[in-house]
C-alpha cells in the first residue's frame, strides 16, 4: 500500500469528525471517500496532509509512518474544492512553485512544468494569469501544479465541486485520463456518488465519521453491506418484511412469501427486517393476476399507482401497496396513470436484506 489510514480518529473539542477509520491505497489506485456533508471526508484529507494532527491512529505512506510529521515533509499533492492558485503568479510560476520548495534545480524545473501543462492540455497558457483563466482551465493548472514534483500520494478533495455539470463531467474525465497517464495513487474525497462511482477503482462509503462500506464501486452498488450504503449510494426503497427461517430463509411481505436465493443465511436476529430494492429492480404489470402462474422465488404484490414523475429518460412510478407501503419503479416506455391497480413484481436476488442489528442477511 501507499498510503494508509490505520484507525484515523479526529475529534473537534467534543465533536467526533472521524472514527476508527482504516484504508488502504494501493500504487497507482484511485480510491474515493464518499459521504454526506459533515461525515469527516475532509478531515481526513487534512489530517493525510499534516494539516490536521489526528487525535488517534496512524498514517503511512510508502509504509513509513508519517503522523507527527510537517505537511512539507510529505510527497502528497493537493487540490481543493477553491481554487488555492496565486494571482500574482502566471501559470508557469504556479506550477514551477512546488518544484521550488523541493529544490528542483532551474534548468530541470523548465522541462518539468512544459511536461505537466502538456499533460493537462494548457501549454498555450503558460504566461497568463489566473485572473484570465476559466475555471476548468484552473483546476487544470492546480492538477499540474499538484502533479510536477510528483507525489507518492494525490489528494483531491471535493476539487469539481464548485464547477457547473457540464464542465463537471468533462473534467471528470480528464482526471480520469491523466490519473491514468500518471499512474499517480490517488484518495478523492466527494459528496457526489456519480463522480465517485466513475472514478474510483475503490469506494468508501463514510457515515458519520465511520466507514460504513469499502469495495469496488459495482460491487457495493450491487450488494450494499449496511441499509446506509443502499440507500447512499443510488435510490433504494425500503420496506419492511417477515423474515422466516430456512435454508435459505424466505420473506414475506403482505401475504406474499419467496425464497431468498441460495447462500443467504439468516441473521442474528429473525423476525422484522428491512429489505431494500432499487427501483430499476421493480417490475410493473397492470392489472390484478390471480397469483396462479407466481414462482416460489418471485414477490408479487399488488397496488396501485399514486403518483407518475416523467424525469426525462424515464418515469418514476410511485406505487402504494396493500400493506401501505410505498415504492417506486423505475419504468421506461409511458406507465400507467394515476390511480391503475398494478401487480409490482420483485425478484428476492434483487433485495438486500438487512435483520434488526443491521446486518446483512
Ligand atoms: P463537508 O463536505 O461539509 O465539508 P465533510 O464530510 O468534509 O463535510 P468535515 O469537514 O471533515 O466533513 O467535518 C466533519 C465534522 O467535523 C462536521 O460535523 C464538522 O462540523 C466538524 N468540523 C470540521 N471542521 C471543524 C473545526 N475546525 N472545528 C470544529 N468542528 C469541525
Amino acid at each position: 500500500m501507499i498510503l494508509e489510514l490505520d484507525d484515523l480518529t479526529h475529534r473537534y473539542g467534543d465533536e467526533l469528525a472521524v472514527d476508527g477509520v482504516s484504508i488502504g491505497v494501493g500504487a497507482g489506485e484511485l480510491v474515493a471517500v464518499l459521504g454526506p456533508s459533515g461525515c469527516g471526508k475532509t478531515t481526513i484529507v487534512q489530517a493525510v496532509a499534516g494539516h490536521v494532527q489526528p487525535s488517534g491512529g496512524r498514517i503511512r505512506l510508502r509504509g513509513a509512518d508519517v503522523t507527527d510529521d510537517p505537511p512539507e515533509a510529505r510527497q502528497v499533492g493537493i487540490v481543493f474544492q477553491h481554487s488555492t492558485l496565486f494571482p500574482h503568479l502566471t501559470v508557469e510560476e504556479n506550477v514551477e512553485y512546488g518544484l521550488k520548495a523541493r529544490d528542483v534545480p532551474p534548468g530541470h524545473r523548465e522541462e518539468v512544468v512544459t511536461r505537466f501543462l502538456e499533460l493537462v492540455d494548457l501549454p498555450e497558457q503558460r504566461e497568463a494569469y489566473p485572473s484570465e483563466l476559466s475555471g476548468g482551465q484552473k483546476r487544470r493548472v492546480e492538477l499540474a501544479r499538484a502533479l510536477a514534483p510528483e507525489p507518492d500520494v494525490l489528494l483531491l478533495d471535493e476539487p469539481l465541486s464548485a464547477l457547473d455539470r457540464s464542465l463537471r463531467v468533462g473534467l471528470r474525465e480528464e482526471i480520469a485520463r491523466i490519473q491514468a497517464e500518471t499512474g499517480v495513487t490517488t484518495l478523492l474525497v466527494t459528496h457526489d456518488q456519480e463522480e465517485a462511482m466513475s472514478l474510483a477503482d475503490r469506494l468508501v462509503v463514510m457515515d458519520d465519521g465511520r466507514v460504513a462500506g469499502i469495495g469496488p464501486p459495482r460491487e457495493l452498488y450491487e450488494s450494499p453491506p449496511t441499509p446506509f450504503v443502499a440507500s447512499f449510494l443510488g435510490r433504494s426503497n425500503a420496506l419492511s418484511a417477515t423474515l422466516a427461517d430456512g435454508t435459505p430463509p424466505t420473506i414475506e411481505i403482505g401475504g406474499e412469501s419467496a425464497r431468498l436465493p441460495e447462500g443467504c443465511e439468516p441473521g442474528t436476529v429473525t423476525g422484522t427486517v428491512d429489505c431494500h430494492v432499487r427501483p430499476e429492480d421493480v417490475t410493473m404489470t397492470v392489472g390484478v393476476t390471480d397469483g396462479s402462474g407466481d414462482e416460489d422465488d418471485v414477490l408479487s404484490l399488488q397496488g396501485v399507482v399514486r403518483r407518475v414523475a416523467d424525469v426525462g429518460r424515464r418515469y418514476d412510478v410511485t406505487v402504494e401497496l396493500e400493506t401501505g407501503a410505498e415504492l417506486v419503479a423505475e419504468r421506461a416506455a409511458r406507465p400507467p396513470e394515476r390511480g391503475t391497480r398494478v401487480e409490482v413484481r420483485i425478484r428476492p436476488a434483487d433485495v438486500a436484506v438487512f435483520d434488526s442489528e443491521n446486518e446483512r442477511v
